[in-house]
């Protein structure tokens, strides 16, 4: 079903409508500290790998998806049926609506850095939206408008929660490198020549 974040489908009524635009923008806020995470690596494999993962049958549930078009919103029409979201030299055009798979960060690639905190946050983004509507995780239903008010509050609520985990785990990362390369930059203080 298409939709667009100004008018999802079948909204029934403002307060559905405002709590839908709610988790819209609070899902877009996770999406943008995950990939700040991502950036915040030491060594992110993906910038020179030669065997991108990213395929077209991956991207394609950012527009089969109801939530994700409603996420992506007129950008949807950018979609590429043969690359997807990917560009070659560019990498991902997405910036948030990306299939919550492309958060997982599973490949081996990764195993040698510290990716916990990143893996168990997007693990959480995925399992919050789980039993969105009749037992269907939110990726699956066919006509968001159809989520009740009461499960539209506990999903932003629980947004917002990760989002306050995402943003002190970010912080942490940054304090981190912060300290690493002050601790680095202390070989060449001039104040410790003889
Ligand atoms: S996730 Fe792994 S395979 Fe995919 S682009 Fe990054 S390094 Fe390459
Ligand atoms: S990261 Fe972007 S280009 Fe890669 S599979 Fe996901 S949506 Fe497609």
């Amino acid at each position: 079903m298409t939709q667009t974040p100004e008018s999802p489908s079948t909204m029934t009524g403002r307060a559905l409508d405002d709590w839908l635009h709610r988790i819209r923008a609070l899902h877009i806020e996770v999406e943008a500290i995950l990939q700040s995470l991502a950036a915040s690596l030491d060594d992110n494999p993906c910038a020179r790998c030669t065997r991108v993962c990213c395929r077209e049958v991956f991207c394609r549930e950012s527009v089969e998806s109801d939530f994700l078009r409603f996420v992506l919103g007129p950008r949807v029409e950018a979609y590429d049926e043969n690359a997807g979201w990917f560009m070659p030299g560019a990498g991902c055009r997405l910036s948030c609506g990306r299939p919550l798979v492309c958060y997982e960060y599973f490949c081996e690639e990764f195993d040698a850095q510290d990716v916990g905190t990143i893996r168990l946050l997007s693990r959480a983004l995925k399992t919050l939206y789980a039993n969105a509507l009749a037992g269907q995780h939110i990726l699956a239903v066919d006509d968001i408008g159809r989520i009740g008010a009461q499960r539209l509050r506990i999903l932003h609520d629980r947004l917002e929660g990760l989002r306050d985990r995402a943003n002190a785990a970010l912080r942490q990362s940054l304090d981190a490198r912060l300290r690493g390369k002050s601790a680095g930059g202390a070989v060449d203080d001039p104040r410790g020549a003889a």
